[in-house]
């Protein structure tokens, strides 16, 4: 009796389960959500969330650091809807007749609230736009920039090989890329961003004017994302150093590198400056790089004395905690995911990788002399 019971519900079972073995007759609830070969497409386009209304008031203040410098910065959190991406700091640097800007923050709400405010400090264009790396809190701004002021987009290769804007291909017109940004904030936030690309980029660390402004764009290379540059001021004694700095929070390790951190966090101390702007914090001062540079040399020597004592990755973030650092701003949701990453990276770390920025420049000393 029990056996033939447990048959007919095994064969139940297998009725109701028919649909998914033969998934031919699942009802798809939304079919131009399957690809052409009938998957489904996990990347697909999110409608704007509702939000409609007035724009997005980001209610920006700008502070001045140094004599040529202010910045707006954001808030210690991962972009969510509450703060509409405002959580990175851009800057704006004076010159003689017009604005520069660093880094374009989240959206073109954003760039054109920001502007509002320098232009009450001086009435002056935006005509060039520098970024420093290819998130998007850093740099969604930069079609307020292109469209209301004419403005250049200078900014690292990566984004325009991982990134693409609205394109027009056989009569048919398509959006750009859906960034985490587009698709996590409110409309009334996202409303008029377009991805605007670099129209300039370098190969390597380049010097030059503008307006007045003496400025060294610093590439760093493979850092914090697959291409970091930061910018340093010469005169002002000033570097802005967008995400290869982070202070009062954790930093987010998942697309960089220990090694190239560490290299470039030497390449900053090389350099002779009074003031600092992270790309996540609000310190400023002499101290601004300090919590990064322990970070990083923790996180460096402790994996690497561990892999020594034979601690496999499985095991590595229960081993590598980084205590220090419990108090801060998205230890719990970013640290482990750095030791992890880290592990991997550091296995095959090799000490020829570390930059000597110290040499280079007595090099550079001993060559111009001569
Ligand atoms: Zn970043």
């Amino acid at each position: 009796m029990k056996k033939s019971m447990i048959a007919i519900l095994l064969i139940g079972a297998f009725a109701l389960s028919m649909p998914f073995i033969f998934n031919k007759s699942v009802d798809v609830a939304e079919p131009h959500k399957l690809d052409i070969d009938g998957n489904f497409i996990l990347n697909e386009w999110v409608p704007s969330r509702v939000g409609e209304g007035e724009n997005w008031d980001y209610n920006l203040k700008a502070v001045q650091v140094s004599k040529r410098v202010w910045c707006f910065f954001g808030a210690m959190e991962m972009p969510t809807k509450e703060n509409a991406g405002d959580m990175s700091n851009s800057c704006y640097i004076k010159g003689d007749t017009e604005w520069i800007a660093w880094d374009s923050g989240p959206s073109y709400v954003f760039a054109e609230q920001a502007y509002a405010q320098m232009k009450k400090i001086a009435d002056m264009p935006v005509k060039n736009v520098i970024i420093s790396h290819e998130h998007d809190d850093h740099w969604l701004g930069n079609n307020y920039y292109t469209e209301v002021h004419g403005a250049k987009i200078i900014g690292p290769e990566s984004i325009n090989e991982n990134y693409f804007g609205p394109r027009h291909i056989e009569g048919q017109d398509y959006p750009g890329l859906q960034t985490r940004m587009i698709k996590a904030l409110y409309q009334n936030a996202t409303r008029q961003t377009v991805l605007a690309l670099p129209t300039e980029s370098f190969e390597d660390t380049t010097k030059f004017e503008i307006s007045g402004v003496k400025i060294e764009y610093i590439k760093v290379g493979y850092v914090h994302s697959e291409e970091d540059w930061y910018l340093y001021l010469p005169d002002d004694k000033v570097i802005l150093a967008a995400d290869t700095v982070m202070n009062g929070r954790v930093t987010s390790n998942r697309d960089g590198l220990v090694v190239g951190q560490i290299n470039a966090l030497n390449s900053i101390k090389s350099k002779e400056w009074d003031y600092l702007v992270p790309g996540h914090g609000f310190v400023t001062d002499k101290t601004a790089a300090d919590e990064t540079v322990l970070y990083f040399e923790l996180l460096r020597d402790r994996i690497i004395e561990k892999m020594d004592d034979g601690i496999i990755a499985d095991f590595i973030t229960k081993e590598v905690t980084l205590n220090e650092f419990r108090n801060m701003d998205l230890y719990y949701i970013l640290s482990p995911a750095n030791v992890f990453r880290s592990y991997e990276e550091l296995e095959m770390f090799d000490e020829d990788d570390l930059i000597d920025y110290e040499a280079l420049k007595e090099e550079a000393k001993c060559e111009s002399r001569s």
